[in-house]
């Protein structure tokens, strides 16, 4: 069996388990096994045939007062449980902060081994493991990682990595019921409350239109000027580590290695050079377009479109021609 645990909150799917859910397929495919999707809270029924669509052949719903808001110590338990009874093959999470959390401690509790951050999953054909594909020494290596002697080989990946599956609803699946034995004996943390934050689009790996700014933008006056762009394209702001280091743009908003990895319909890197670590979060992106002014910069070998110049001519000039079609 291939498992895949799928976080929720507020009722709500994070879209990393839903791309899990569709590699998983392909995997199970490749092992004639079937695709189980795990999700944990309280009153989450509806998110089953969500999954369903998506690839999963079999919804294990753990629903519990305890874990209606999240809790490390209390999900870490739960899971291992369900792991306990239905011992899978393969087990991946989504390398967000809450699956960062539970992945090394469920490892250990499973003394399993664990690959984080995987690019790429594939099933060996003759030995039929778990091929888990991962940057090793910055970026400069890419290393394929066994686990022959554990299980369940873990892996995590990060959000975006894998596209989402186009849901099919005429699929069936079956939907199952487990109880786990949590209490509060069982945690140190104690929730008083929990606060949303509202930020507007926040999450850039959700965006469709991303405007990414590097050193070449020199200042954080020059990311005002980057917003105003991605505004008009209806997108949001990004940028390079160098970018992120200078404090001309939060951390959050970090594309690439250390960052986020994103791919959206557009990525106009603007004063980025294409540093490997970078283009291994955008290199999926659509339609690439590079504004940089020196014209053999890595980014113009990926991108789509690339316009040798000097931004601070390239981009106000762009904004010009896009007010005049709003207006
Ligand atoms: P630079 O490489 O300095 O490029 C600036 C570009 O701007 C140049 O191509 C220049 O021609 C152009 N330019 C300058 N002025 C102008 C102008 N006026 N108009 C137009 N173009 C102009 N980097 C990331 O981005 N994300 C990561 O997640 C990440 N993770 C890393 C992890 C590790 C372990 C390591 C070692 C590095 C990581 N890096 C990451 C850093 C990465 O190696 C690069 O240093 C970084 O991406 C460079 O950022 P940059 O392209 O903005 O700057």
């Amino acid at each position: 069996m291939v498992m895949v645990f799928c976080q929720q909150a507020n009722g709500e799917l994070h879209k990393v388990g839903l791309e899990l859910v569709g590699k998983a397929s392909e995997l199970g495919r490749d092992l004639n096994a079937p695709v189980t999707a795990v999700i944990l809270g309280n009153d989450i029924r509806h998110l089953a045939p969500i999954l369903i669509q998506h690839g999963a052949d079999r919804v294990i719903i753990v629903e519990h007062p305890l874990l209606e808001a999240y809790n490390v110590d209390l999900h870490t338990k739960a899971l291992f449980e369900v792991i306990e009874h239905e011992r899978p093959e393969i087990l991946l999470l989504g390398a967000t902060q809450l699956g960062r959390e539970l992945a090394p401690r469920l490892a250990a509790r499973l003394k399993t081994g664990l690959t984080a951050d995987c690019t790429n999953l594939e099933i060996d054909p003759e030995t039929k493991l778990l091929l888990m594909t991962r940057p090793a020494f910055s970026g400069n290596l890419m290393a394929t990682i066994v686990c022959p002697s554990h299980r369940p080989q873990m892996a995590t990946v990060r959000p975006g990595v894998f596209p989402i599956p186009t849901p099919n609803p005429q699929r069936h699946g079956e939907i199952v019921e487990f109880k786990v034995r949590i209490s509060l004996e069982d945690t140190l943390l104690k929730l008083e409350d929990v606060i949303l934050k509202v930020k507007r689009d926040a999450d850039i790996s959700n965006a469709k239109i991303i405007v990414a700014g590097g050193r070449g933008i020199g200042s954080k006056d020059g990311f005002e000027t980057l917003k105003e762009l991605a505004e008009l394209l209806g997108g949001t702001v990004a940028g390079s580590r160098a970018a992120v280091e200078n404090g001309w743009i939060e951390r959050d908003r970090q594309v690439g290695q250390t960052g986020k990895t994103v791919r959206p319909k557009l990525y106009i890197a603007v004063g980025i050079s294409g540093a490997i670590q970078h283009l291994a979060g955008m290199q999926d992106s659509e339609f690439i377009v590079a504004i940089n002014k020196d014209p053999d910069a890595p980014i113009m070998k990926i991108a789509d479109l690339g316009i040798v110049g000097d931004w601070k001519q390239v981009v106000p000039r762009l904004i010009k021609s896009l007010r005049k079609l709003t207006d």
